[in-house]
């Protein structure tokens, strides 16, 4: 109870928002909340940001590659049954979108977070193999857009989707020739636990490579990432990547126990600095304000109490997505509690 009582005036330090300030009430109600990093998409975004005393971090990389990533035929008939592609495309959206989320419900689908099933792909977003990006040729020319467009005053960069739409690894002819060389070079077997590494060191490879391009250029540019989709098997990977700002995931979107909760937000905040000392581990927590589609739905109070458990283990600082859900009713006044700068009286 102690504990609790000490707790009334904790507060995040940091608050990352994955939701762009759209106009200028948006961003002064981001800032009230205690937003304090932002992602835009624009100058003005960018304007906006500043003048409510935000960092901007200019648009968001995703990964590169001469094709989508491929999946085992079970996997590639759960996406395409989940993501509804025998569905007639004249379809209208919105009928589409009630089977979809129907679908995703009835097959347990955790839309990248950890998986609950045996078999779970990724919602829509379909990713590139960026192991097949060969000295990274297509991964650079689209940096480099990112970083010739970014304006004076920029903080640094987003990254997202850098993983697997199967949380596992990509199975197309090239990826499949590498893992056999891989082999080959450190004689090993094919093994469940050799697959795993080999995939794990391809995905870490292709962000540090990433990094080392963007901070070659730009050195004071700052990497703000959050670690998704989950890689199944080996969940808290995050910190072997030289991101400055690491979110990785501690509450997702469907509720998970406080226990995990706890046991996530120590595991991010302890060992962030395992690998590289300039890493930042910061605690991810998915909120969904809309309890009609069938990603895992948060009141206020849901929001709050799982806050409490973040600050409780150890969180100093918070990555949140999706960014608009922290300027709705009821929820701002729960991150501006927890986060915002003025000292509220309570
Ligand atoms: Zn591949």
């Amino acid at each position: 109870m102690e504990k609790n009582a000490s707790m009334e005036n904790m507060k995040f330090e940091r608050l990352f928002s994955w939701g762009p300030p759209t106009n200028e009430e948006t961003a002064a109600k981001y800032a009230q909340a205690g937003v304090t990093d932002i992602i835009v998409y624009s100058e003005k975004q960018l304007e906006l940001a500043t003048k409510h005393g935000m960092r901007g971090y200019w648009t968001c990389f995703t990964p590169e590659g001469p094709h989508c990533q491929v999946m085992n035929e079970e996997e590639t008939r759960h996406f395409n049954y989940i993501n509804g592609k025998d569905l007639d495309p004249a379809m209208p959206r919105d009928e589409r979108l009630k089977i979809t989320s129907m679908r995703k419900g009835e097959k347990n689908h955790r839309y990248g977070g950890e998986m609950v099933t045996d078999i779970d792909t990724l919602n829509d977003a379909e990713i590139k193999c960026f192991i097949s990006d060969d000295d990274l040729a297509l991964t650079r020319k689209k940096l480099d857009r990112i970083l010739s467009t970014a304006p004076d005053g920029i903080s640094g960069i987003y990254m997202d989707y850098i993983g697997y739409m199967n949380h596992h690894g990509c199975y197309c002819e090239n990826c499949l020739a590498k893992y056999k060389k891989y082999l080959a070079d450190k004689h090993l077997e094919n093994t469940t636990e050799n697959r795993n590494d080999f995939y794990l060191e391809q995905l870490v490879g292709y962000y540090n490579h990433v990094i080392d391009y963007v901070k070659k250029q730009r050195p004071e540019f700052k990497i703000v990432i959050h670690a998704y989709p989950d890689f199944k098997p080996l969940p808290l990977y995050g910190n072997r990547i030289k991101a400055d700002y690491c979110g990785q995931t501690v509450a997702w979107y469907f509720q998970w126990p406080e226990e995990k909760i706890q046991y996530y937000t120590k595991f991010v905040t302890e060992h962030s600095k395992d690998y590289y000392p300039h890493v930042e581990g910061i605690p991810f927590q998915g909120v969904n304000t809309n309890s009609n589609i069938s990603l895992g739905y948060k009141t206020p109070t849901d929001v709050e109490r799982e806050i409490r458990q973040i600050l409780a283990a150890g969180g100093k600082t918070l990555m949140v997505c999706d960014g608009p859900s922290i300027i709705e009713p009821g929820y701002f006044d729960v991150f501006r509690k927890y986060c915002g700068k003025e000292s509220s009286s309570k």
